[in-house]
C-alpha cells in the first residue's frame, strides 16, 4: 500500500498551521472552563453564556456598552501623571508610566466620557484595572473631579464604574488627597441635585471603596465583584478568626446593607436608565 505512506521526507506543518479555527475565534470561560464563540461572548456584554461569570473588562468596553451606538466625547484624554515625589521602586515612576501606557494604550486609569444613553444625556467615568491595577492618583482624581465638573455644567447625571486596587503608592500623600477631593466634589452634585450613581466591579477597593465608591445616591455592583477596604488576609491576621464563607463578595455585601442592588451587565443600561427616570431629582 505505497500510496498510504509519505514517500518525500521532512514534510513538517508547523503547529500553528495545524489550527482549523483562526486565532481568538473561541473564549473560554476562566470561571466554568466551557467554550463559546468569541462574538457571542463580546454581544452577552462580555459575560459568560454558561455560568454568568463576568469578565473584567475596560473603559472601552463600557463606553461601548452603554453609549447609544457606543458614541461618546471623551474628556481631559491627554492628561498624564507627573512625578511629585520623584518615586522609584524597582523602577522609576515616570518610566513604569511610559510602559504601563505602551502595554495598554491608556494614559492613566480611568476615562471620562459624555454621550447619550437611552436618549439621555450622561457622563461616565470608568476605570481600567490594566493601568498599574486601576490604582488612584492624582490624575484619576482630577479627571473624575472634571466628569463631574461636566455633569454639574449640563445637569446631567453621572455615573462611576470603579475598577481598582486602591490608592497609587508612587504618588503616596497625593493619592490620599484624591479622596477627599472626590468626596467634595459628590457633595456639590448632590446640592445641585445632579444623581450620582457608584457601579462596583470587579474588583472595588481600598481608597476608592473608602471613597467615591461608596458615595453614590445609588450604590450598585455587578455580581460576584469583590469589594472591600483591605484584603481578606489582612483583615483575617488581624482579627485572628476565619471570615465568612462569600466575603467581600457583592451578594455578602449587599446583603449586609452596603449596596443598593446588583445588575447583571447585560441589563445595566437598561436598567441605569430605569432608574434615572425614576429619580429625577
Ligand atoms: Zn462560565
Amino acid at each position: 500500500m505505497s500510496w498510504f505512506q509519505r514517500k518525500a521526507k521532512g514534510i513538517n506543518t508547523p503547529t500553528e498551521l495545524k489550527r482549523e479555527a483562526p486565532d481568538g475565534l473561541w473564549h473560554q470561560c476562566s470561571e466554568c472552563k466551557q467554550v463559546m464563540h468569541t462574538r457571542e461572548h463580546k454581544n452577552n456584554a462580555y459575560t459568560c453564556l454558561h455560568c454568568n461569570y463576568h469578565d473584567k473588562i475596560g473603559s472601552e468596553a463600557y463606553f461601548k456598552i452603554l453609549f447609544d451606538e457606543g458614541e461618546y466625547q471623551e474628556l481631559d484624554s491627554e492628561m498624564r501623571s507627573a512625578d511629585p515625589l520623584e518615586f522609584v521602586d524597582t523602577k522609576a515612576y515616570p518610566e513604569r508610566i511610559v510602559t504601563t501606557e505602551k502595554k495598554s494604550g491608556l494614559k492613566d486609569a480611568v476615562r471620562t466620557a459624555h454621550g447619550n444613553m437611552h436618549g439621555k444625556k450622561i457622563t461616565i467615568s470608568c476605570m481600567d484595572f490594566g493601568f498599574i491595577g486601576g490604582s488612584m492618583g492624582s490624575v484619576v482624581g482630577e479627571k473624575i473631579a472634571r466628569g463631574m465638573d461636566h455633569a454639574l455644567k449640563t445637569k446631567t447625571p453621572f455615573l462611576m464604574i470603579s475598577k481598582s486596587g486602591g490608592a497609587r503608592m508612587m504618588e503616596a500623600g497625593y493619592s490620599l488627597m484624591q479622596m477627599a477631593k472626590t468626596s467634595a466634589k459628590i457633595a456639590q452634585l448632590d446640592e445641585a441635585k445632579v444623581p450620582y450613581i457608584s457601579l462596583m466591579t470587579d474588583p472595588t477597593t481600598g481608597g476608592v471603596t473608602a471613597s467615591f465608591a461608596m458615595l453614590g445616591d445609588f450604590n450598585i455592583s455587578e455580581p460576584g465583584a469583590l469589594i472591600g477596604f483591605a484584603g481578606p488576609r489582612i483583615i483575617k491576621e488581624t482579627i485572628g478568626k476565619d471570615l465568612p464563607k462569600g466575603f467581600q463578595t457583592a451578594e455578602f455585601v449587599q446583603d449586609h446593607g452596603f449596596l443598593d442592588f446588583i445588575v447583571d451587565r447585560k441589563d445595566l443600561k437598561d436598567k441605569l436608565a430605569s432608574l434615572l427616570n425614576m429619580i429625577k431629582k
